[in-house]
């Protein structure tokens, strides 16, 4: 019997919660992983200018970087990709990514893209005039790029509480619907282009958005008569969420939460490559509008492809058929979060700073409460990922003021509200013995956190430099 997760009440202190609940799965195929020594990370880190993002993945030991489509698929899907049909029209494949899109989420229409990015593409220009806002709760950063690449502009809603990184909420990624409704009266209907209502919110840390939230949402949709879409590439983590702490929920299957959340929108982009278990691949899927199917349908033809293969192999959307199903598993589901959690609690216990609680698909370690010594401009989250890399081999990535950058206009560095390292974890791929050499390199770091340096730019690109700069110690 598999042990179940419930931690609907406090956070951390619960005896009964058994973190210790084994994988749900028995491991067939390996790949080997090495720590490479010490004075290989110290060079390689050099090599790599100080950025994490530069590291080969050889010489990473455990990677934490992401949590997008390094996930493990498994003997179902490896078996669905032998069986895949690679007709240009038609494939039998589609059929099946159609009938569990179906099946699970409830909507009609499906159009296969590349990735999540691939279905903002199509579907945004359809839906935003220009100078329109887009309403969220919190945008992923290319849902944003799109948003503006159509003429719109992205607005966010997420509640206040979502910074508030050590007082616990059960749901971090709400809307504030007052707000929201107080800007739609401001600044005028006609001005909205559509609200999104991303689930789990990436943004605010994988944090879920109540069912509560989400049917309030859509009624303040209905009432002005504005649009509901999803972005869902966590869409079955906060499921699993909505059962363990809301009221209510309790009692229902996940399928049953599932079906009730894509109920509170007409359509969904969705990333593939987290909770569906690809390793490449999205979905654009809209509820009942065939008029809008019909002219997306036209517009991924010159975007991502055919709309029966949409920028995907026929035996990448068997594995996403598959995957869809998997991810939806209870007991997965409860051993996926589980593990999140188990990080989290070791760390709390080790007296390292985290965001609590802990979101669907990382833990936040809060840089700016273990290094008080250095500033924002000096970056302490990213000393930190650089600390960590050199002593256990483990990558993670920053989040603060070094992804921030600078005011485009005074060429300030801007100063983020949270100095955060992620510690990203893919789906079905490390154990817990993995996360407890993250948690002893984390608390042993914490130890001799007055030590640590900040950085500076040696190297520093203009857009999006987090990806490519080049950065030295300060050593002071
Ligand atoms: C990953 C992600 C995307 C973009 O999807 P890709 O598959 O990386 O293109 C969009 N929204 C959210 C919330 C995501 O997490």
């Amino acid at each position: 019997m598999l042990n179940k997760l419930d931690v609907s009440k406090n956070y951390f202190q619960q005896e009964e919660l058994d973190m210790r609940m084994a994988e749900p799965f028995r491991i067939k195929m390996v790949e080997p992983i090495k720590m490479i020594p010490r004075e290989e990370r110290e060079r390689a880190l050099i090599e790599a200018g100080y950025n994490p993002f530069l590291l080969k993945a050889e010489d990473v030991y455990i990677d934490l970087l992401t949590d997008s489509g390094t996930g493990a698929m498994s003997d179902n899907q490896w078996a669905g990709l032998m069986l895949g049909d690679e007709s240009y029209a038609g494939s039998k494949n589609y059929y099946n990514l159609v009938q569990s899109v179906k099946d699970i989420i409830g909507y009609n229409y499906t159009i296969p893209t590349h990735q999540g990015r691939g279905a903002e593409q199509v579907l945004f220009p359809l839906l935003i005039q220009k100078g329109q806002y887009i309403l969220g709760n919190m945008h992923f950063d290319t849902t944003k790029a799109h948003i503006e690449l159509s003429g719109g502009r992205a607005v966010n809603f997420v509640t206040e509480r979502a910074f508030q990184t050590t007082v616990p909420f059960d749901f971090k990624g709400n809307f504030d619907c007052e707000k929201m409704e107080s800007f739609i009266k401001e600044k005028g209907v006609e001005s909205i282009g559509f609200i999104l209502i991303t689930i789990t919110c990436n943004s605010s840390g994988g944090q879920p958005v109540s069912m509560e939230n989400m049917r309030e949402v859509s009624a303040i949709g209905k009432k002005y008569g504005i649009r509901v879409f999803i972005d869902a590439a966590r869409f079955a983590e906060n499921a699993y969420f909505i059962k363990q702490r809301e009221k209510g929920y309790e009692n229902k299957s996940i399928a049953e939460i599932i079906k009730e959340q894509f109920s509170y929108g007409e359509g969904f982009t969705m990333s593939a490559k987290k909770d569906a278990l690809v390793n490449i691949g999205g979905i654009l899927a809209l509820k009942d509008d065939e008029e809008l199917y019909t002219k997306a349908r036209s517009m991924a033809v010159p975007m991502e492809g055919f709309p029966t293969y949409g920028g995907l192999a026929g035996r990448d959307m068997e594995a996403l058929a598959r995957g869809l199903r998997e991810g939806t598993d209870e007991d997965y589901l409860a051993y996926r979060i589980g593990q999140v959690e188990y990080l989290g609690k070791r760390l709390t216990e080790g007296g390292v700073p985290i965001q609590t609680p802990t979101g669907g698909h990382a833990v936040f370690v809060d840089a700016k409460k273990m290094l008080p010594h250095i500033s924002a401009g000096q970056f302490p989250a990213q000393s930190l990922a650089n600390e960590l890399y050199l002593e256990a081999g483990v990558r993670a990535v920053e989040i603060g003021s070094f992804l921030l950058g600078r005011d485009p206009e005074t060429g300030v560095q801007c100063e983020s509200p949270m100095e955060l390292l992620r510690l990203t974890i893919p789906r079905r791929t490390y154990t817990n013995n993995h996360m407890d050499v993250v948690a002893d390199a984390l608390i042993a770091i914490k130890e001799r956190a007055h030590t640590l340096q900040g950085y500076e730019f040696t190297y520093e690109p203009q857009i999006l430099r987090h990806f490519t700069a080049r950065l030295v110690p300060t050593w002071k």
